[in-house]
């Protein structure tokens, strides 16, 4: 069993917080702080450009892809860092769509995080060649699978409630239709166990600042099937994912495998924080994680509802059909959270009307659990959300 206490002890946890925000901006492993001073002084002030090769700069977004290829599920060599998210999404669902030229039907979901069906639009804009995107409610993407199909593109865990899909289920579903299949696990890596490779997906992508604490602005990650990784067609043909970038040829000849998946230069600093978060990563065990998640959800939603009748749940209640998140419908769920974050319990809010908190068993106990239950009951009970300086909004929420 994985000793959550000691992983807890590997993080800097202000003293008075309560964080139920790690799946958006996990918190600072203290690691990080030796690690990045290090990339500074050590290889970027000493080595300067040799570092490339005499630290490891340039092989790094293939070794730290391997570290978060264990937490997926993913074969060795498949999966590499770089660029954010929202790149990753653009990448992949180009090159599927390259692979299906006879479709044009992109099936999504209505839950998904919008920048995910933003890039959906802006690459049907450019290939303008016919294509559509379509959104149904999440519930109704199975009914919407059909032979016109040409990629589905989900996000497993919906960021706003946590509902969950059933990824092995709408991937064969999908690609029994003659589709492929896009995951986004952006929610779901360092969240939950996940399986690519015997889910059958044929791309995956996601993020590491949140669940896996690489700090803000940590470079994405993209997984190709091993069936595609040398056909795949890179639609970003950067120059890092050429098969030989420094033969500076003119013409560009994609890299072996996933190489070809990486554009441009790695962020070398982000990079060395991201290598010690995924240290702390390679000893936990993720049934060990995800049942301590579950248990933790589940203290929270009934200690919550308890003593909050105001507050409804906006979460599946059924445990498997959710990811490590439990959210909460609230009409004045906004100040309310801000009323939260000043007593020290930080979650965070998503519009309309969601007060949404993450659960991260690295650093997330038991009695944190209990101790944020009492504080939003507090909170809720006596109305102490109720003051002007709650209800004013900031740029990021
Ligand atoms: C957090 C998140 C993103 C963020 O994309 P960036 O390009 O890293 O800003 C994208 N998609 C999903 C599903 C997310 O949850």
């Amino acid at each position: 069993m994985t000793n959550f206490s000691d992983t807890k002890r590997l993080f800097e946890l202000p003293d008075g917080v309560i964080y139920l925000d790690g799946n958006s901006l996990g918190p600072l492993p203290k690691s990080a702080n030796k690690r990045v001073a290090q990339t500074i002084s050590a290889e970027w002030g000493e080595m300067l450009i040799t570092g490339w090769n005499k630290a490891g700069w340039m092989a790094q977004p293939a070794k730290l892809g391997n570290q978060i290829g264990r937490l997926i599920g993913a074969e060795p060599d498949h999966t590499v860092i770089g660029d954010t998210l929202s790149i990753k999404v653009y990448q992949a669902l180009a090159s599927a769509l390259d692979m299906r030229p006879d479709r044009k039907v992109i099936l999504s979901d209505r839950g998904n995080f919008p920048t995910d069906l933003y890039m959906a639009e802006g690459l049907i804009r450019s290939l303008d060649n016919g294509h559509r995107l379509v959104t149904p409610a999440p519930e109704e993407v199975e009914t919407n699978i059909n032979s016109d199909l040409a990629v589905l593109m989900l996000t497993e865990v919906d960021y706003r409630t946590g509902r969950r899909h059933d990824m092995a289920r709408l991937t064969k579903l999908a690609q029994d239709a003659g589709a492929l299949v896009i995951w986004d696990l952006a929610h779901s890596a360092g969240a939950l166990p996940v399986d690519v490779a015997n889910g059958g997906a044929d791309f995956a992508v996601g993020c590491t600042y949140k669940y896996l604490n690489g700090g803000p602005g940590a470079p994405a990650f993209i997984y190709v099937a091993p069936r595609h990784a040398n056909t795949a067609r890179p639609a970003l043909s950067g120059w890092l994912g050429h098969e030989a970038p420094f033969a500076f040829d003119l013409n560009y000849s994609a890299g072996a495998g996933i190489e070809r998946m990486r554009v441009g230069t790695p962020p070398v600093l982000q990079m060395a924080a991201l290598e010690a978060a995924l240290a702390i990563w390679d000893d936990v065990n993720m049934d060990d994680l995800r049942a301590t998640s579950i248990a933790l959800c589940n203290q929270f939603i009934a200690g919550v509802e308890a003593a909050c009748p105001d507050l409804t749940l906006a979460s599946p209640r059924d445990a498997a059909r959710r990811g490590s998140q439990v959210s909460f419908h609230f009409e004045h769920g906004y100040a309310a959270m801000q009323a939260l974050i000043a007593r020290g319990v930080i979650g965070d809010f998503r519009a309309p009307d969601i007060m949404r908190f993450g659960f991260t068993p690295l650093y997330i106990d038991e009695g944190d659990v209990a101790q944020a239950i009492d504080i939003i009951a507090d909170v809720m009970q006596n109305r102490l959300w109720d003051r002007p300086e709650y209800k004013t909004r900031s740029a990021v929420t």
